[in-house]
């Protein structure tokens, strides 16, 4: 991965590419989804137990939602961290940091979770996302991303 980015470095200066290692963060709260993902919280608000249960099966369930249409991941050994940020570097929703199995989302940003698990199948690029992956998101998800993966009929 590390050497993919560096070649790739110049084309992706944007998609964070070479920023594959999640940075350090501490857990207010952790457990295991019903399918095997850590599930992370950064922040647990008085007065919500069992936050992290009911995240953990958000997670399932879309996970479920995009292993139906593009086939089951291996995601033994990820973490999924939901966390405070209202953005990451500048205007992203998700990250997915390929070499520590690692997807962060800023809370409450379900619908971002495929696009990360779609990461996770197909690698950091966005390349052919337009054809395929971006109409099943509007279908399935009702979110139009054309826009920020330059698709010829962004709207
Ligand atoms: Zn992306």
């Amino acid at each position: 991965m590390r050497r993919d980015c560096a070649l790739l470095a110049l084309a992706v200066a944007l998609s964070g590419c070479g920023a594959s290692i999640a940075p350090p963060m501490t857990p207010a709260a952790q457990c295991k989804s019903s399918t095997g993902i850590a599930v992370q919280l950064e922040s647990v608000p008085a007065g919500t137990n069992g936050l992290c249960a009911w995240t953990a099966a958000m997670v399932d369930g879309f996970r479920a939602r995009y292993e139906q249409r593009w086939g089951a991941l291996a995601l033994d050994g990820w973490t999924v961290r939901i966390r405070t940020a209202a953005t990451f570097s500048g205007d992203h929703l998700g990250t997915t940091w390929t070499d520590s199995r690692t997807i962060d989302l800023v809370d409450s940003q379900w619908v971002i979770l495929p696009h990360e698990l779609n990461h996770v199948r197909t690698g950091s690029s966005h390349d052919g996302w337009c054809a395929e992956f971006e109409p099943w998101e509007e279908t399935e998800l009702g979110y139009n991303e054309r826009g920020y993966l330059g698709c010829q009929d962004a709207h």
